[in-house]
């Protein structure tokens, strides 16, 4: 069986009984800890700008009930199906484990192409499946809390928190049934550019470390290294724009229609202002058209960032994958065989699991923010800008020298909203990379970083049964 004949739910399997072998927790718990909890297909009809009804087909899958609420984005594509639904609440169960989120995996996924409805039809669609999953107990603050997805956003999430406020009954956290919200509807600033933000730190860690990069035969340092990234969206864009602003050199972009190449480095702002102008990033002046778009998986360079879809690199093509280190970005990019043989030679692949655990995190800042009913920094930022100024006055009178207005403006900095949930998100992704990284050297470096992810995650889940109760 070639390895895109194998499910996705298959090789996320795959890779779990890949690490559970190497773990000492009971097959009865490892069982448990690998099936979906609750599975709920529904179908419901939308009426359509042209008075007829469509039969809508959705799913929300709850993994993994051992933490709660579950937590998960929810996709509109054509390619939703139950099992790609399963695989994907499963990963977001072993992402929450491996970033030490408190939250079990959930995921969502409505079968529609989006371009084929009006704003108008979306919206009726997503209240329609809020209220369905609010019927059967799958959504709720407590209980599952959906988050956007390929192919959805904050306007969707307002939709969802307004249909389930709507229904709600005085309930004071009603408004964190739902994360990725606009910032003006009980959002979080820097919940955007979260998932890319994430995935430039899960890189930079991956560089600093020097026996790593030593025996790619790197240079530490994001700095200079030159990168290669599938897919423009969201994730893509702000993991490019952050790998650019540090030094990297984005060499190529490859998007559905085909990809552009540039060796001295793409502005990525640029090509996505481009995009925006001409609906294409082809064309970019200065750079090269590429065709097909999946050329640009096999160019020379240092990173490959696959950030659009999961098996891209499969056992068809990994042969010709020449990147050293493969940052997985999107969801399941690197099929399970193709994974095996590119850690066989020496590939770093930074797995997905771990990698764009970004957008959860920073999901959870905005949950506990709705938990809080307070924006976080409302009520030490001033405070703090205080006790700084103090203390240069203080040094100052006490050493004679005089700081500047610019000098006095960078050090007396309260942290504001934007500033405390970067640095959340610096602290989680890179204590998370830390403790992978020794999970694997505890195993001599004979595992992937995947393999040690997922120990980590499988640890973490089966301490957390210990302490439950099987009911009855
Ligand atoms: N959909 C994102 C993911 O796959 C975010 C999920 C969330 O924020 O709950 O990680």
């Amino acid at each position: 069986m070639s390895t895109s004949a194998i499910s996705f739910s298959d090789q996320v399997n795959k890779n779990f009984d890949r690490a559970a072998a190497l773990s000492d927790i009971p097959p009865d718990v490892l069982e448990q800890i690998r099936n979906s909890n609750s599975v709920y297909k529904l179908t419901f009809p939308v009426r359509r700008d042209n008075g007829g009804i469509e039969v809508i087909d959705a799913y929300r899958v709850e993994h993994s009930h051992h933490r709660l609420p579950t937590k998960g984005g929810i996709r509109f594509s054509l390619a939703v199906n139950q099992d790609e639904v399963e695989a994907l609440a499963a990963l977001m169960t072993y992402k929450c484990a491996v970033a030490d989120i408190p939250y079990g995996g959930a995921k969502g996924g409505i079968c529609i192409d989006r371009s084929l409805y009006s704003e108008a039809e979306l919206e009726r669609i997503t209240r329609r499946y809020t209220f369905e999953l609010l019927k059967k107990n799958f959504i709720g603050p407590g209980v599952d809390v959906p988050a956007p997805d390929m192919g959805t956003g904050a306007q969707e999430m307002a939709w969802i928190a307004d249909t389930y406020m709507q229904m709600s009954r005085n309930e004071i956290d009603a408004i964190g049934c739902v994360t990725g919200k606009p910032v003006q509807f009980g959002g979080i600033r820097g919940r955007k550019e979260a998932t890319g933000l994430g995935v430039y730190f899960g890189i930079r860690e991956a560089c600093d470390d020097a026996d790593d990069m030593k025996q790619l035969g790197l240079k530490t340092g994001v700095e200079g290294k030159t990168v290669v990234v599938q897919g423009l969206g969201n994730v893509g864009f702000h993991a490019a724009k952050f790998l650019s602003e540090s030094g990297a050199k984005v060499i190529a972009i490859a998007e559905y229609d085909g990809a552009i190449v540039d060796r001295s480095g793409i502005d990525v702002e640029a090509c996505q202002k481009h995009r925006q102008e001409t609906g294409s990033i082809l064309g970019l002046p200065g750079s090269e058209d590429l065709q097909p778009s999946a050329a640009a998986l096999e160019l020379e360079c240092d990173i490959l960032v696959p950030a659009a879809l999961e098996n891209v690199i499969t056992g068809e093509n990994v042969g010709r994958v020449k990147a050293k280190i493969i940052a997985e970005a999107a969801n399941g990019p690197v099929a399970a065989d193709a994974g095996e043989q590119l850690s066989k030679r020496g590939c770093l692949v930074l797995p997905d699991m771990y990698l764009n655990a970004g957008g959860v995190t920073v999901s959870y800042f905005e949950w506990l923010k709705n938990l809080d009913h307070v924006r976080p920094g409302r009520m030490e930022k001033r405070f703090e800008e205080n006790v700084y100024r103090n203390l240069l006055d203080a040094i100052e009178s006490a050493s004679g020298y005089s700081f500047s207005a610019e000098e006095r403006k960078g050090i007396a900095k309260g942290a504001d909203e934007q500033d405390l949930v970067r640095s959340g998100l610096d602290e989680t992704m890179t204590n998370a990379y830390r403790n992978i990284r020794e999970q694997r050297r505890r195993h001599k470096d004979q595992v992937d970083l995947r393999t040690s992810a997922f120990l980590v995650a499988i640890n973490r889940i089966a301490s957390a049964y210990e302490h439950l109760g099987i009911f009855p």
